[in-house]
């Protein structure tokens, strides 16, 4: 078959065992701790064929080799621990909250200096970069919803000598490539929507570096951050559906968005696919879509924006996202976030659902909250 498989197809076709006569079509779930001796493994901390089959599909969609990860904060974790003491690390001031907290301990510590950027601030980043030893990208943010000039932000970080990494989990490689793009790694958290189903917690870095790769899984082995071989297992089966559920997900949130931009309790929209919204421009510049991340400020506070959270009876009230629910919650509920983001900031994560359910409850919430 041809290498210049479509990632619709990739994802379905990718990371499968070789075809023999009654051959299985999927990869097995390989519960063992150890193996017979003689082999490149030997132990179940230093490798795993399921987690191989998820790992090699990742690729296929990222480009490079990838190395999985318990979770994304792991993965997060295990680069930034490859990082020599008194680094410099350049990152968007509105990132994932643990992220955010990794690197507010690496500051403390003294481990590491950090600076924080508006990330869809590019003068403000490219004037941050002297001295960088890495770069750290989040976009769009979670959850500003702010979008980077990835392109220009890592040529200029190459030419400064620093290294980049991307969190592709909102984005997707379905609608960037931060690797072709000139990254050193591209990061996802795969509990969100690689995974996609909310029943499962995994990591994933991928690098077209062999060194880098070769650091990474020395640190997953002695770090013991590895994954279970069921969820490798399940994440792989849900990669299989990525392309469809991603599109579906897409479009539900750019009719949402654009209904709530109309809606009486909602002050402001934050989504990149909206020609109003300020980042719509270079989103559009560069990336293949603008995701299903939806955030909206509530007209009446963080109150209101709590009541609506608590209203609603279809979509789920909780943290996280990319599952096939839609779900939401306030941000601030948790003390992590940063102080930048508004208090009535309520992210929607969208799901597959009809969008037509989504809305009707959804407003009747909003509706409540107002109350
Ligand atoms: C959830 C998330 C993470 C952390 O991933 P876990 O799998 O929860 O450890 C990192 N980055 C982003 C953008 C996330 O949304």
């Amino acid at each position: 078959m041809s290498k210049k498989l479509r990632p619709e197809t990739i994802v379905v076709s990718a990371g499968r065992p070789e075809v023999s006569p009654d051959g299985d079509i999927n990869p097995a779930i390989s519960m063992n701790s150890t193996f017979h001796a003689g082999g490149p493994i030997g132990y179940g901390r230093s490798g795993n064929s399921t987690w191989s089959a998820l790992e090699e599909a990742i690729s296929a969609l990222e480009g490079g080799q990838t190395v999985s990860f318990s979770s994304g904060i792991a993965a997060t974790n295990a680069v930034f621990s490859l990082l020599p003491r008194g680094s410099v690390i350049t990152a968007s001031k509105h990132s994932y909250t643990g992220t955010m907290s990794l690197l507010a301990g690496l500051a403390e510590s003294g481990r590491a200096e950090v600076r924080y950027v508006d990330i869809s601030d590019t003068k403000e980043v490219i004037a941050a970069l002297p001295g960088t030893n890495l770069l750290w990208i989040e976009s769009p943010t979670n959850p500003g919803m702010e979008v980077a000039d990835i392109p220009t932000l890592i040529k200029a970080a190459k030419a400064a000598g620093a290294g980049v990494g991307v969190d592709n989990t909102f984005a997707t490689p379905l609608l960037q490539k931060p690797l072709e793009l000139g990254a050193d790694i591209s990061l996802h958290s795969v509990t969100k929507y690689l995974a996609g189903h909310s029943d499962l917690i995994m990591g994933s870095i991928s690098s077209n570096d062999p060194a880098l790769i070769t650091r990474l899984i020395e640190s997953r082995r002695l770090s013991g951050a590895i994954p279970g071989p069921f969820e490798a297992w399940l994440a792989l089966r849900g990669i299989r559906t990525l392309a469809v559920r991603f599109e579906r997900a897409q479009a539900n949130a750019m009719e949402l968005a654009k209904r709530l931009s109309d809606h009486p309790a909602i002050e402001r929209v934050r989504y990149p696919g909206l020609p109003t919204d300020p980042h719509h421009e270079m989103a559009k510049s560069f990336m293949k879509g603008f995701g299903a991340i939806v955030c909206v400020e509530v007209k009446g506070g963080p109150d209101a924006a709590d009541k609506a959270c608590a209203s609603s009876e279809l979509v789920t009230y909780a943290t996280s996202l990319g599952g096939v629910e839609t779900l939401w919650e306030r941000r601030h509920r948790w003390s992590s976030e940063a102080p930048t983001i508004p208090y009535n900031l309520v992210r929607i994560s969208v799901g597959i659902e009809s969008v037509e359910d989504i809305w009707a409850d959804i407003d009747q919430a909003l509706r409540k909250s107002q109350a």
